[in-house]
């Protein structure tokens, strides 16, 4: 559990690859807020146990689940049954739309599909999972009072996922960003659209704090969110064409150079933000179900080794 600044704490799991999320606790007074859980039972045990310094004094209370992806909130069930949960409305729904056995099937599908999936989620344990949703769900902004500190909850999404919850301790200057920013790695667009995303990055430039915690990978000055907005609008600005050109959405994306992109860890998540571009370009098509867009990262993904 490293101090980011003042009461304001984070725990990072290198190197923030598939599933590897930071959380993070808010200490206010007698009382912390917890921000996200982890993938499993046993990644959210070390956690909270390593929060127990500061726990033991200031017991969590509040949490927040970022969104609806499974490493932010699978481990919910571990946190006292006295803290309340809260969550943007679009990541409840989200929640109830994938939950631990999705995933559980997905790792354990039949080939090329399931073995991309156990290449990326191996290391994680979905058996006996028992979702806890949470108590709360907020739309816009939310302010949580943690021993009389103020957290401020943004939702700016629809983004990453339907919805996508910032988390900003003023006192701190410190924002828990959620999956709107991946620090060294690639980001992933399962909603969209990219404006949306590109608006919640200024949103959060916005907001005065100068230390982000990002979903994935180590504690950064904020500014380096710019990072996200110019790989989501040159993703974009390359997908286009290729649309209008009549490729698939699979073909656009094997076609596309990333350039100075191409070194960012989980670089075939470029498979699954083509996609989301075309679903914003027509409606005429079915858009792909989740394990299809595995799928295109796995085929992605081996188009690049070849
Ligand atoms: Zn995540």
């Amino acid at each position: 559990m490293e101090q980011v600044r003042g009461g304001s704490y984070a725990w990072v799991q290198p190197d923030g690859g598939w599933g590897l999320s930071n959380a993070g606790v808010v200490v206010g007074g007698s009382e912390s807020l917890l921000v996200d859980t982890l993938f499993d039972l046993a990644h959210t045990r070390r956690m909270l146990e390593a929060t127990a310094v500061l726990t033991e004094q200031a017991p969590i209370r509040h949490v927040v689940n970022t969104h609806g992806n499974g490493d932010h909130w699978f481990g919910n069930e571990l946190v006292s049954p006295e803290a309340s949960i809260v969550a943007a409305q679009g990541s409840v729904e989200d929640m109830h739309a994938v939950g631990p056995r999705t995933v559980q099937e997905l790792v354990s599908a039949p080939g090329a599909v399931g073995d991309y999936g156990r290449a990326i989620f191996g290391r994680y344990d979905f058996t006996g999972i028992t979702p806890r949703y949470p108590d709360h769900a907020f739309t816009g902004e939310h302010v949580v009072s943690v021993g009389g500190t103020e957290v401020l909850l943004v939702d700016v999404g629809p983004a990453h996922t339907r919805g996508d919850t910032v988390v900003y301790c003023e006192r701190d200057r410190v924002v828990y960003t959620g999956d709107i920013m991946f620090a060294g790695g690639t980001p992933i667009m399962w909603e969209g659209p990219v404006q949306n995303w590109v608006a919640a990055c200024r949103r959060i430039l916005d907001l005065g704090a100068d230390l982000a915690v990002p979903g994935h990978g180590p504690v950064s000055a904020v500014s380096r969110i710019r990072e996200m907005v110019d790989y989501l609008e040159f993703v974009r600005d390359e997908t286009v064409p290729r649309f209008e050109a009549g490729m698939t959405s699979l073909e656009a994306a094997t076609d596309i150079d990333l350039g100075s992109f191409s070194g960012w860890p989980e670089a075939e998540r470029l498979a699954v933000n083509v996609a989301t571009v075309y679903r914003e370009l027509t409606t005429e098509t079915e858009p792909p179900s989740g394990p299809e867009l595995f799928g295109c990262m796995a085929a992605l993904l081996g188009t690049t080794k070849e």
